[in-house]
């Protein structure tokens, strides 16, 4: 067994709470910058501009990509030949995000009980979510996450026989409901089978993807492809004030369900889609 310290585990999510928080992922930037180059609608292509520029800012000054921080989702792939040794995981995990949100002057968003709302102060627990895999490595991923986007997600438990326009159907209609309120341009996450819960993880995990990345399946990146098509054709636009850049990327995630439904989970990403992976 291949041991690993907690106190190394802190470190390094305290390092990728930083990173995500004040560095925009590159496929962002790259995607950013091709729909300001395929952008015809001025107000639309001075928004994309301001976008990227605060991204740059952001970098370079390092500040916050947005003044919400969001909740951070935490994915840790655990190798099954990895011991870990001191602290209790998930608290060496709480203390990284901790330390993390306090030296990267992120704000702290969270409260610690959904009805009483008493700030925690330190943007502790994340949500963290566990996977055992083959080998001897452990592989994290910090997503921070804002509510402005994650208030407008859904998930709609549809029949076995509805057909894939109907699932399309489903996801512009939540795209739409989204609006302006998530700060588009956006990403989508969808999450397609399983149960309620997995196929939610699923839209979240999808949100990690490489944007420019298609699924494997061709019947998946057919409907990837149509939907962006589609999204793009709605007119909400940059800011939501218009033009032909409304999401700039839609990553799908699918697994085995039963035969009598078909989860679909819709996860939608604003434009400050951020996440950093880091490996032990
Ligand atoms: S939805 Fe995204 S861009 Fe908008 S305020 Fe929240 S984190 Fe910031």
């Amino acid at each position: 067994m291949r041991e690993i310290q907690t106190k190394t585990i802190t470190e390094i999510v305290k390092e990728l709470c930083i990173k995500a928080n004040l560095e925009l992922r590159t496929d962002v930037m790259i995607a950013l910058e091709e729909s300001l180059n395929n952008e015809s609608h001025p107000r639309a292509k001075k928004i994309l501009q301001i976008l990227l520029e605060n991204a740059q800012i952001a970098r370079e000054k390092k500040l916050p990509i947005c003044q919400d921080t969001g909740i951070a989702i935490v994915f840790v792939e655990i190798g099954q030949e990895v011991m870990v040794v001191g602290d209790a995981l998930t608290e060496a995990i709480n203390q990284g995000i901790r330390l993390g949100y306090e030296e990267g002057f992120c704000r702290k968003s969270v409260v610690s009980d959904p009805i009483l709302r008493e700030n925690t102060k330190d943007n502790t627990p994340g949500i963290i979510h566990y996977n055992i895999v083959p080998g001897d490595k452990l592989k994290i991923t910090v997503m921070p996450k804002g509510f402005g986007c994650e208030n407008k997600n859904c998930i709609k438990m549809m029949r076995p026989t509805v057909s894939v326009s109907e699932i399309k159907k489903g996801i512009i209609k939540a795209v739409q409901e989204a609006g302006p309120d998530a700060c588009p341009p956006f990403i989508l996450g969808i999450g397609l089978g399983g149960t309620m819960d997995k196929a939610a993880q699923l839209a979240k995990e999808a949100l990690i993807l490489p944007i420019a990345q298609s699924s494997p399946q061709t019947h998946i990146a057919r409907l990837e492809q149509e939907l962006l098509v589609e999204v793009n054709s709605l007119n909400i636009g940059p800011a939501g004030l218009g033009g032909k850049t409304t999401a700039l990327g839609i990553n799908i995630l699918t697994c085995p369900t039963h035969i009598a439904g078909l989860p679909v989970a819709i996860n939608i990403n604003c434009h400050a889609l951020r996440s950093a992976t880091g490996y032990l």
